[in-house]
Order: C-alpha cells, then structure tokens, then sequence
C-alpha cells in the first residue's frame, strides 16, 4: 500500500547537499577555517532568528534586503516580530554590543553558516545561501582594511583562484555624503525625464543606488552624475590612500569604482567587491566595507568596524571550475562478511581497526552475496577489502582484498592474515 500522504519537496531556492557533493563543503571550510586562524581570526556563532527591527535599523529601511527580501514573519507563540537573518553583520554586531565585547579591546571574529533573501532563484542566487562573514570590530584603519583585503587575495591563492578582481571605492563620512546626495539629487530632478520607475521611487530614499542601474537608457545619466568622490574631505582621502598604498606595498591591484555603493546604509569610507566573469550574471564573490556607525545605531558605544562576506555557493562554484569535484573515499576498509558469527565478529575488528585511526564500513543489511559486497566495498573507494567467513573464523584469519594499490609499492592482490595481527598490519599498510 502506498501512502497517501503528498510528497515534500525542498522548497524553492534552498538546496539540498547531497553525500557526493559534501566533500567539497568541508574541504572549503576547513581551509577557510585555516585561513581565517593564520591572522587570528576565531568564531562568532550567532542564532539565525533575530528580532525584525534588528535588521530594519542596521541593515537599513529602504535597502533591497529589508524592502523586498527579508524572511520576517509573527511568531504566533508571543507575538514577536522575528526575521531569518539576510546577513551576519546586524547579528555579530548585536551580539558584539550585548556582550560588551568591546569593552577593552577589539575583535578579530568570524562566522560560517546560512542566510536566507527571498529572491528570484538562479545560478548563482538562492533563497537559503551561506556566507563566510568576517568582522575586525573596534579597528580604525586603514590598516585594517588593506590586511582583509590582502588576506583576500590569499585566500584566492590557495584555492588556485586566478579570474577574480578587485574593485574599491571610499564612501567618505556621513556629512560627505549628505553634500553629494544633494548635488546628486539635484541631477537626478534634472533628468527626470529618462528615469526608470525604480529610480524616480529612489531618487529621494537611496539615490546612491539608482547610480547603480542596470538600466542602458539611465548609463549616461549615471556616468556624468557628481561623484562622492570629488566631495570626499581630506581626512577621508587620507583613509582611503592609505588603503591603497598598503595595497600597493602587497602587490594587489585594484580598480576604483566610483559607483560601488553596496547594499548596506551605514557602510562608510572604504567598500570592496571582489568579482570575476566566470560565474555569469551573479559575478559577485565577496564584498564588504567599512560601518564605523552602525555600533552606535544598534545602541553600542561608538566604535570603528569594518568586515566583508563572501557568498560560499559561489565559491565554490569557482573552486569546481579549476580543481574539478572533490571526490573523497567513504572509508578505508571495507569489511564483507558471510554468516552471523562472521557479522559479529567483523563489527567488533572494525571497532578496534578505528581505533587505530582508520575508517571502516562494516557491509550491513541481511544475507549480501560476495560479489553484492564486493561491488559496495570497490564503490566505496575503500583501499582494502577484509573477508570473513566461516572458513576464515575457523582459522583465526581473514582474508584481504586490496582494491587499490598503496602508492607505489607493489601488494600481492589478496592475501591471508591472522585475525591478532589484523590490526597492526592494516594500520601499516593503509
Ligand atoms: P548581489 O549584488 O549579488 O545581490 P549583494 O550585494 O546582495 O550581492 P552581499 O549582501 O554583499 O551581496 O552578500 C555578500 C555575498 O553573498 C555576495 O557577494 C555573494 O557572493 C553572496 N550572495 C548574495 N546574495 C546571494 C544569493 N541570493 N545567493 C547566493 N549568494 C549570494
Ligand atoms: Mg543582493
């Protein structure tokens, strides 16, 4: 009888890993973790619900992300306002302030782990998506700054990343930017005429990001709008040379981008983004940028900051392109086995072959033929396969398959030990 009940599936925009594509996962992550501890980074786990009026303040009202994609919803259970975090920074930075971290010194932090945008999924953009987010919280500058964006670059390096550049912009102080929004306001009034819908609803709320339009008809309006740039202080300029030269001494080239703004209100001074062709339209892999304000918005003490996050989905889709899928072995040994005294036994020579450090699968499930086994244990991408049966039980011995060659040395194909010296000789020769 099959049940009537109607199958589930994931939902739209949010993928499943499966056992095959795991591998890569961890491989990325492990480095990154080892990347991230050579300048001192550590981890920073915050919870992925917040309360909604976290991310409406800190990441800004009339953003993309809290106008169109955030995950919110009322907790019927008491009635809160709760948002599935978009972003890492409002929540380390909660958490930065709720624990008073900042307190006598400042904080090199990381995190790993899920976000969620309601957005149009397609290569490249999903609704449930991971980040690598890092925050260097209480440093001012610029040396800072040009230290993540080296580290970066290495990052790159490691992975054999060739195709990605840099793009970096300064964004100036908050009174910098009042003088060019006006300017800049006053511009756009001037060409109202060729704005598209999106850009006359944004030219009074975040007339930065209608620079950013896709739109062709609005590229000649944007290129000729007042640059930040040119208003920028000389306490501002000094930041963002500083930067440069820093990056200059490291070898790292980069590209000014006057009309990077990024999604975020509060970024200030120095943005970057990280990008390459080779991911199609979302050729976005990493951005970040300086938010010396948003401490004090979220109710902290005012303190400088400054962190970027890179997008995991597509870096690895980048990493695939240069080093293929990374294909790791379920096991070591595979252990086959014929009969219930042979089963029990096989279960408790594998405990002990793991605890010498190897990884077993013990064949399980009901009365498998030899060859059913076999087929599992070479499928496996064990080295060794480990025969029990009742003739070997009898002997005191089991009998060995090795389905591929150590490097280099020359085994015979199947061979004979003794059960007591299984162990030893297993945990030589794997
Ligand atoms: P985009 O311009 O691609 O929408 P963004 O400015 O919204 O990017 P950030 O908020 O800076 O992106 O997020 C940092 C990184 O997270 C991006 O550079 C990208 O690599 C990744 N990212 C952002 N949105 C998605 C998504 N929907 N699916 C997968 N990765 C994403
Ligand atoms: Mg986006």
């Amino acid at each position: 009888m099959t049940s009537s009940f109607k199958k589930v599936r994931a939902l739209t925009g949010m993928k499943d890993v499966l056992p095959d594509g795991g591998a890569s996962w961890e491989n990325l992550e492990a480095t990154v973790r080892e990347w991230l501890a050579s300048y001192g980074y550590r981890t920073m786990r915050t919870p992925v619900l917040e309360q909604t009026r976290l991310f409406t303040r800190g990441i800004g009202e009339v953003t993309d992300i809290v106008e169109k994609e955030m995950y919110s919803f009322t907790d019927a259970l008491n009635d809160e306002q709760l948002t599935m975090r978009p972003e890492f920074t409002a929540g380390m930075v909660r958490a930065t302030i709720e624990h008073n971290l900042l307190y006598d010194r400042a904080h090199r932090v990381y995190a790993m782990g899920p976000v969620f945008r309601h957005e149009k999924p397609q290569r490249g953009r999903y609704r449930q998506f991971h980040q690598i987010d890092v925050e260097a919280l209480g440093f001012a500058g610029p040396d800072i700054d040009a230290e993540l964006i080296v580290m970066l670059a290495r990052l790159w390096k490691i992975l054999g990343l060739t195709d990605i550049r840099l793009e970096l912009n300064s964004l100036g102080q908050a009174d910098e930017r009042a003088a060019h929004r006006a300017a800049l306001i006053e511009h756009l009034e001037k060409h109202r005429s060729i704005l598209d819908e999106e850009a006359q609803r944004r030219m009074h709320t975040n007339p930065l990001r209608v620079l950013d339009t896709k739109n062709p008809a609005m590229q000649e309006m944007a290129n000729n709008a007042p640059k930040l740039f040119d208003f920028l202080g000389e306490q501002s300029r000094a930041h963002f040379e500083g930067v440069c030269e820093r990056l200059r001494d490291a070898g790292i080239s980069y590209t000014l981008n006057p009309r990077l703004v990024r999604g975020l209100d509060y970024y200030n001074l120095t943005v970057f983004e990280w990008v390459t062709d080779r991911l199609g339209a979302q050729g976005t892999v990493c951005g970040g940028g300086r938010y010396d304000g948003l401490i004090e918005l979220l109710g902290g003490k005012s303190a400088p900051a400054i962190g970027f996050a890179i997008g995991i989905e597509r870096l690895l889709d980048l990493c695939s392109q240069v080093a293929g899928e990374t294909v790791r072995p379920e096991c070591d040994v595979y252990m086959v086995h014929q009969g219930e005294p042979a089963q029990r036994r096989a279960a408790l020579l594998a405990e002990a072959l793991r605890d010498a450090g190897l990884r077993v699968i013990v064949h399980a499930g009901p009365g498998s033929s030899f060859k059913a086994q076999f087929k599992r244990a070479d499928a496996s991408g064990a080295r060794v396969a480990v025969i029990l049966g009742d003739d070997e039980l009898a002997s005191a011995s089991a009998s060995i398959k090795w389905l591929r060659e150590p490097a280099g040395e020359e085994q015979p194909q199947q061979e004979t030990i003794r059960l007591d010296s299984l162990v030893t000789e297993l945990k030589n020769r794997v």
